[in-house]
């Protein structure tokens, strides 16, 4: 069995104390540990890859809630829309209008997060500041079939914890910011950002919910 039983004691404890969620990531681990963590009472797994995610949803209890963390292609959406609990990485408003779609379609409200680029590297998608700030929000409100709830972000992947702290940071005043301007009572609830090796910082800097895979699981033999 690959789970680190004492490490996610320790994690949930401590992020459960602050009020923060824990999304355990999954991507490329067996069911079985995902089970043996459900039976630790983990509820909460994130995926990558949606033929994955479906494949494990089928075998796995049915009252885990899924959190699809990768990048979601469109033509993909319907594959996960009958089951996924929340949405992480939306980076364009096509794809949350094919998310809509497809929530319908399946009679149901898909909580959504916008993916903001904060890092200064050039492969990590999502909608850049300018981009973010000048999305029209009445517009998100008017596709009926999702949510948008929240950001997600990842930080740079460096040894430099004051670069990681000044992106989350940003993170963090972007979305008091784009909270600031939903119609009343509709204010954001979920700021995404924490991995492995930097979740403690993202705590710090207002982090709601954190996406910790190897810490939990160890590490992945390969990456897709
Ligand atoms: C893989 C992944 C994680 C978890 O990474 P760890 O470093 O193993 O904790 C979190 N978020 C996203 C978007 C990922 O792809």
């Amino acid at each position: 069995m690959a789970v680190n039983t004492e490490a996610y004691n320790t994690i949930s404890k401590e992020l459960a104390e602050k009020h923060v969620t824990l999304v355990a990531v999954s991507k490329t681990k067996p069911a079985e540990d995902i089970e043996a963590m459900y039976n630790l009472g983990q509820r909460d797994f994130g995926e990558n890859y949606v033929q994955e995610l479906v494949d494990k949803q089928a075998q796995l209890p049915k009252d885990i809630r899924w959190h699809f963390i990768g990048h979601l292609q469109s033509n993909k959406v319907k594959m996960i829309a009958p089951f996924v609990h929340l949405i992480h990485g939306v980076d364009s408003l096509k794809l949350l209008q094919e998310i809509n779609k497809q929530a319908a379609k399946a009679g149901r409200i898909i909580n959504c997060l916008l993916q903001v680029h904060i890092a200064q590297e050039e492969t990590k998608f999502g909608f850049d500041e300018e981009t973010l700030m000048a999305t029209n929000v009445n517009e998100l409100h008017q596709l009926a079939n999702v949510r948008v709830i929240g950001l997600m972000g990842m930080a740079s992947f460096t040894e430099d914890k004051e670069k990681v702290r000044g992106e989350f940071r940003l993170l963090k005043s972007l979305y008091d910011k784009f909270s600031a301007g939903q119609p009343d009572g509709q204010k954001l609830s979920v700021l995404s950002m924490g991995m492995s090796g930097d979740y403690a910082i993202a705590v710090s800097e207002g982090s709601t919910m954190v996406r910790i895979g190897s810490l939990l699981f160890g590490a992945r033999e390969y990456v897709k």
